[in-house]
């Protein structure tokens, strides 16, 4: 059994840490923010692999039954409004769940609920700071001047993610850590 140490409590992280205890292991979430952020974002879309995935933390029904089916999706130039392409998105599951629009903040209201009903914390106002790399694991530095240790850490704190920088990471002995670089490779096309 691993102590994980979840950075973000946004959708990765509270989808991650239900996977984890899941599987046998015990995760806490470290959020910056103050508390929850219910009613913070906008639309998104689940693709049927992503009701696949939350069929395995035993949301897809409650999920399903959140926004409004999206079987097809049509795109446009937003500069002009040209109308770009119609496609279908991702067919459907055996069951006929297709994927589904709806607001990040519903989403992240059933993951929050769902961890917080299996017991799970979640520890608000702990914007990480520093990760010290040591031989048994990692400990985690916050800006409230506490700390936490784990066997692992996982950055599930977004775009601008400090965890993936890698640029707090150091070893025991007080060296830069060897933490790989894991921004995404993907650079968005002009829009043309
Ligand atoms: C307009 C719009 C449309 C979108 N449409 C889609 C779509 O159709 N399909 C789709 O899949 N996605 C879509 N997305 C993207 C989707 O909303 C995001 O990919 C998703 O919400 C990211 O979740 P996350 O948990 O990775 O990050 P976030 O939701 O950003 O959560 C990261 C969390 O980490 C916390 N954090 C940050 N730094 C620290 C720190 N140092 N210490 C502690 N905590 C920290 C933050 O406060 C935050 O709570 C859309 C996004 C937008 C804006």
């Amino acid at each position: 059994m691993l102590n994980c140490l979840i950075i973000g409590s946004g959708v990765a992280g509270l989808a991650t840490a239900l996977s984890l205890q899941k599987a046998g292991h015990t995760p806490v979430v470290f959020e910056a923010y103050g508390g929850p952020s219910d009613g913070v974002g906008g639309f998104l879309t689940v693709a049927v692999n992503g009701f696949d995935a939350l069929d395995t933390l035993g949301l897809k029904h409650a999920a399903a039954g959140l926004g409004f089916s999206t079987p097809r999706m049509s795109m446009y130039l937003g500069s002009t409004g040209r109308h770009l392409i119609d496609f279908k998105y991702g067919g459907a599951l055996p069951d006929g769940t297709t994927a589904r629009t709806l607001t990040r903040s519903e989403l992240y209201g059933l993951l929050r609920t769902e961890a917080t009903r299996r017991g799970i914390r979640i520890l608000y106002g702990k914007g990480l700071s520093s990760v010290t790399e040591t031989p048994d694991g990692v400990t985690a530095g916050f800006d409230d001047g506490t700390s936490a240790e784990g066997h692992l850490l996982i950055g599930a704190d977004g775009l601008r993610s400090t965890v993936r920088t890698g640029s707090t990471v150091t070893t025991s002995t007080g060296e830069p850590g060897t933490t790989r670089d894991l921004r995404p490779a993907f650079r968005p096309t002009p829009d043309t």
